[in-house]
């Protein structure tokens, strides 16, 4: 039999690998059981911090592959592929604003992590680790909307682009998670490419990428129709969170001529 291609799979957390509700994951562990077998990457994709990602990572068993934090603004796992510039670089861009604009912002590097913890109902520890930033800053604005477009171009004299994202305006250098998702493709020599998300900041990745798939999630409305969708590229899975995971990954494995049961050289 031919070797299927050289499969690489991203993946959003919280609503999709992770239940909406309780964060558990176990209801995917066939999948991912399969998926070690065949030593087919597993790029976890989502805002956490690095910090929070390798205790995830490690949980799963994923420690060994790259995972995109901060929302794309970082990689790890690949050394040369972060932006050269840092967190301690953005602080001090944001520093040099003018006095009236900076005062309106309220960064997590500006917060105790009691504050945080408050903010986010993130429990003490979890909040520490929201707090260990690499490359962005999320934070609360609290000037004027007229305010916010003097700030969002003074910013951008810094190189720095302001993200709304629920309740915070994240600022970065402006990789997102289409670019960072590039990078590990190329990195990681992928031949064909499957995702899986659940909400509307993922289905950019999703439409990217050879095979998509939109993990039904209750707690949301249902998502609009996809590119590549009406084509069969991208499918929705009927259970939620991992549940949906594990059937939507077991069934595209079966499809590209994965055997149920095979290792990498088996
Ligand atoms: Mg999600």
């Amino acid at each position: 039999m031919k070797n299927p291609p050289k499969l690489v799979l991203f993946s959003d957390l919280d609503g999709t690998l992770l239940d909406h509700e309780t964060y558990a994951w176990k209801p995917a562990q066939s999948a991912l059981k399969r998926l070690a077998a065949l030593r087919i990457p597993v790029v976890l994709t989502s805002s956490k911090t690095a910090c929070e990602m390798k205790v995830l990572q490690d949980d799963m068993g994923l420690g060994h592959w790259p995972a995109i934090v901060e929302n794309g603004a970082g990689v790890i796992g690949l050394p040369d592929a972060n932006p050269v510039e840092t967190y301690s670089d953005l602080r001090k861009a944001l520093d040099r604003l003018p006095r009236e604009l900076r005062q309106a912002f309220h960064g997590f590097g500006d917060m105790t992590v009691e504050e945080i913890s408050t903010l986010t109902g993130l429990p003490k520890e979890a909040a520490q680790r929201a707090k260990a930033r690499g490359y962005s800053e999320p934070g609360i604005w609290s000037g004027s909307d007229k305010a916010l477009a003097k700030f969002t171009s003074a910013l951008a004299e810094e190189s720095l682009m302001a993200q709304h994202g629920g309740r915070f305006l994240t600022l970065s250098f402006g990789q997102t998670k289409a670019d960072a998702m590039q990078t590990v493709i190329d990195a990681l020599h992928a031949e064909i490419t499957l995702a899986l998300g659940d909400a509307p900041n993922d289905f950019a990745m999703l439409e990217n990428a050879d095979m998509g798939v939109i993990v039904a999630n209750r707690h949301r409305p249902t998502p609009p129709l996809l590119r590549g969708e009406k084509e069969g590229r991208i499918i929705r899975t009927d259970a939620p969170g991992p549940a949906g995971w594990n059937d939507a990954v077991h069934g595209i494995l079966d499809r590209l001529g994965f055997a149920e049961g095979q290792t990498l050289n088996g």
